[in-house]
């Protein structure tokens, strides 16, 4: 692995420090198998509706089940909100420290959210607290709000699964969740905070582990993976929101929304102001620039962000033979070369650093991954 890099932010592109809440969708739409058939016709928040590749869906509102739509060449469940919030929970569990240890060991015999044997025998248990993406900022909320359930998590594996080491990893400049976690120095003394330099991309696993150099006995899990673990096992529910960073050099007014999974991204647009003039955008980070119709939008675990940029991105020039991309390349790809060759790059991250330095705005990462660009 090569050296990372700093990058340096761009001052034009904010990141709001609060979360507002938009929990009141008029429908939610949840991926399903198209052979499917649902023979109810009302649901309850919260309740499991049917399992779609391996993982269980639940339904984030109570409501009327309305039809099926196929949606960019996914069918999904389409559910009516009726704003009841009618829940299949009677009510939070109570639980001490030691019912929730026993209680999270008797529920993962049951559970298909992990794959549980990956935590035996393990030395190290590690959480990556930092963001794939620069201007995301939905760990450092989740840090925030939920720190106890998150070191109470951490806290329940390692001694469920007897792993001797707790680590915390998180950026130098993230000190909102450094603040969140310090709060709590000496509660869960087997936990430690561990603070790294602010290089891209350290937040992705790989990079990470080869950073820190971190075994192959350890796990490494995401806040995201902690959090979730703790709604369903611990809180016995299923977690049915998620947040969302809306920002980019074209907003008014960023901001980071509380989304109820399965609400359509456009519900959101009266929520946000645009600059006036032309823009273009992305979905989940600035760096991974994906293109996805916002029309059609569904926000869903794997929809973080949303980007609306002035259109220099689409100004695309010719290739200046300059080779920045390759001189970037944290796992020593030559995306330069893979360009000119027409290959796709299979150890490419797309971490995006090639298209960010490229002074010609090709999306060079995307077209040397096995990823379309459209
Ligand atoms: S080719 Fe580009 S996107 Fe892929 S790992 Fe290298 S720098 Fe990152
Ligand atoms: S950084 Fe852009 S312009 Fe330079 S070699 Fe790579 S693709 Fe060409």
């Amino acid at each position: 692995m090569k050296n990372l890099l700093t990058i340096s932010k761009d001052v034009s592109i904010k990141v709001n420090s609060q979360v507002t809440n938009f929990l009141e969708p008029t429908k939610i739409y949840l991926p399903l198998d198209e052979k499917i058939e649902i023979q109810k016709s009302k649901v309850k928040k919260g309740e499991k509706l049917y399992s779609y590749q391996n993982k269980d869906i639940y339904s984030s509102v109570s409501g009327q089940i309305v039809g099926k739509q196929k949606i960019q060449n996914t069918w999904y469940l389409v559910i009516k909100n009726d704003y009841r919030e009618e829940d299949k929970y009677n009510g939070l569990p109570d639980f001490t420290r030691t019912s929730m240890y026993t209680n999270f060991q008797a529920k993962i015999t049951d559970s298909n959210l992990f794959d549980w044997k990956m935590f035996k025998n393990k030395t190290a248990l590690i959480l990556n607290g930092i963001e794939d993406e620069p201007y995301i900022a939905n760990k450092t909320f989740l840090h925030k709000d939920e720190t106890e359930a998150i070191l109470q998590m951490l806290d329940c594996l390692a001694t469920t699964y007897e792993i001797p080491t707790v680590k915390i990893y998180l950026k130098e400049t993230d000190r909102e969740s450094i603040e969140a976690f310090h709060e709590y120095n000496g509660t869960f003394e087997n936990i430690e905070v561990c603070i790294l330099p602010d290089y891209y991309p350290i937040g992705n696993e790989k990079v990470l582990r080869s950073y820190l150099k971190i075994a192959d006995e350890a796990i490494v899990l995401s806040t995201y993976q902690i959090y979730d673990m703790y709604v369903n096992l611990i809180r016995e529910r299923s977690n049915d929101v998620t947040l969302l960073t809306v920002t980019g050099d074209m907003m008014e007014d960023p901001q980071v929304f509380r989304v109820k999974k399965g609400t359509l991204f456009k519900e959101l647009r009266d929520c946000f102001t645009l600059k006036e003039g032309e823009y273009v955008s992305f979905v989940n980070g600035l760096m991974k620039r994906e293109k996805k119709d916002l029309e059609t939008l569904i926000i869903s675990d794997d929809i973080q962000a949303v980007y609306f940029m002035k259109p220099l991105y689409n100004k695309t020039k010719p290739c200046l033979h300059c080779g920045k991309c390759s001189e970037v390349c944290p796992v020593k790809c030559n995306p330069y070369l893979a360009l000119q060759t027409k290959k796709t790059l299979n150890s490419c991250l797309q971490c995006g650093l090639c298209t960010f330095v490229c002074p010609s705005y090709i999306d060079v990462a995307n077209l040397v991954s096995k990823k379309e660009v459209k």
